[in-house]
């Protein structure tokens, strides 16, 4: 255990009274939090950061199996609007389509009947080409092909859109542009998988990376939802098209801080899109490369 580990250890032991008394407060007025997480490449190769070794991920599914009510984005959408269950949620998401993930990850998740949405990004599912970022760092691993989506598809994983290019979305203001990312990019994914593509994933997910005319256009052409990745829980009177994210640490102590009321999440600022104001615009101080898996 690194010093870190054993940090996080302790305030996740000396935090669990007033986090205890957080929850039996929530829980009463049904506003416990629906929670959704990003993971991205489940592969015991470790090639990247953003990687998480196969018997850990397991090992966090068991555990939230234990605590939490695991659920779509659909039903994680119905709590947001209606109030929570007795227990709080937690929704499994993956973004970009890595073919690794068909070994252990996707398999499990099906097995075990937990809902999972898995975002693609469209260029590379058809060509086949590396994502950017792992180009960036001299790593060519494999996405996804058109067939794996399909079967996944098929066993009843809900295949949603994460650009057409891997852009990063806060950069673009030409419309032309916005369109081909966010409209092209479901319009492509449903021809090729003959299937409705319901949610949209933004590449990166942090505040400088989100675009308030990208969620207009996303809910002009029917996203049911748009999901952001800067570490924010979802609690019943949000917003329900938006969906924050949580990008899951390559361990377990971050995991368990992280969906037990942490004071330290509670408090993270809604990026406000339907206002011109409020809210947290460009703060520019997001990493901007795929959300690392291990900071706190
Ligand atoms: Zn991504």
């Amino acid at each position: 255990m690194t010093w870190r580990s054993f940090l996080l250890t302790l305030y996740y032991h000396a935090s669990r009274p007033a986090r205890a008394w957080c929850y039996r407060c929530m829980a009463a007025q049904r506003r416990l939090p629906a929670i959704v997480l990003v993971y991205h490449r489940v592969a015991d190769d470790g090639a990247t950061p953003w990687t998480m070794p196969s018997a850990l991920f397991v090992r966090q599914m068991r555990w939230l199996q234990r605590h939490f009510d695991l659920v779509s984005l659909e039903e994680t959408q119905r709590r947001i609007r209606e109030g929570s269950g007795p227990r709080p949620s937690v929704s499994i998401t993956f973004d970009d389509g890595y073919a690794d993930n068909c070994r252990t990850a996707i398999p499990w998740l099906v097995r075990e009947r937990v809902p999972c949405t898995y975002f693609v990004t469209a260029q590379n599912a058809l060509t086949g080409d590396a994502f950017p970022h792992d180009q960036d760092v001299g790593c060519h691993l494999p996405t996804n092909t058109l067939d794996q989506l399909r079967e996944m598809a098929d066993l009843g994983i809900e295949i949603g859109a994460h650009s057409y290019t891997h852009a990063n979305l806060g950069e673009i203001a030409d419309p032309e542009s916005l369109w081909r990312e966010v409209v092209a990019a479901k319009r492509t994914m449903e021809d090729v998988l003959e299937r409705e593509v319901r949610y949209f994933a933004y590449p990166y997910g942090g505040y400088v990376h989100l675009n308030r005319e990208a969620f207009r256009l996303a809910e002009q052409v029917g996203y049911l939802g748009v999901c952001s990745c800067y570490g924010g829980l979802n609690f019943p009177g949000d917003d329900p098209f938006h969906l924050q994210r949580i990008a899951v640490g390559n361990d377990m102590i971050h995991l368990k801080n992280w969906t037990t009321m942490d004071p330290r999440k509670l408090g993270t600022p809604r990026f406000l899109y339907r206002t011109g104001e409020g809210g947290v615009g460009h703060r520019g101080d997001e990493n901007p490369t795929p959300q690392p898996l291990a900071n706190d």
